[in-house]
């Protein structure tokens, strides 16, 4: 199902409040290519709230394989990580900057660093 992405999933509200309380302002599901869970106007960034095990994140203990059916989500996984890519360069050839925050990462030092990647963190003291 990876192909239908859920709303409001509780990684991509941590994400969403973390990212609020900091002082960036986003959009959410704007129109741009691949409907990216956050979009930053002002940065000209996007953020992807990303399932480890849907899309594939690297080196990731979440990011399993099932035993049954080895095929079928060989297929899958591969299918997902062309279209993120596909997606990602899409993005990209229009200007904008393409960040995934992986669902194992939401600490709020993980965050803070994303934040701060972003280009603006009240917390972290780099707001004008
Ligand atoms: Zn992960």
């Amino acid at each position: 199902m990876s192909g239908i992405r859920g709303k409001n999933t509780e990684p991509e509200l941590i994400v969403r409040s973390f990212l609020h309380r900091a002082g960036l302002r986003f959009r959410l599901h704007a129109k741009v290519p691949g409907k990216p869970d956050l979009v930053l106007p002002k940065y000209r960034t996007v953020v992807f709230v990303h399932g480890c095990f849907w899309h594939r994140h690297e080196g990731c203990r979440y990011a399993t394989v099932p035993a049954n059916n080895a095929a079928f989500w060989k297929e899958k996984f591969a299918n997902n990580i062309g279209r993120d890519a596909k997606v990602k360069g899409q993005l990209e050839k229009v200007g904008w900057r393409v960040l995934i925050a992986w669902s194992c990462q939401l600490s709020k030092r993980e965050l803070a660093g994303l934040a701060a990647t972003i280009g603006c963190s009240r917390t972290l003291r780099l707001c004008r």
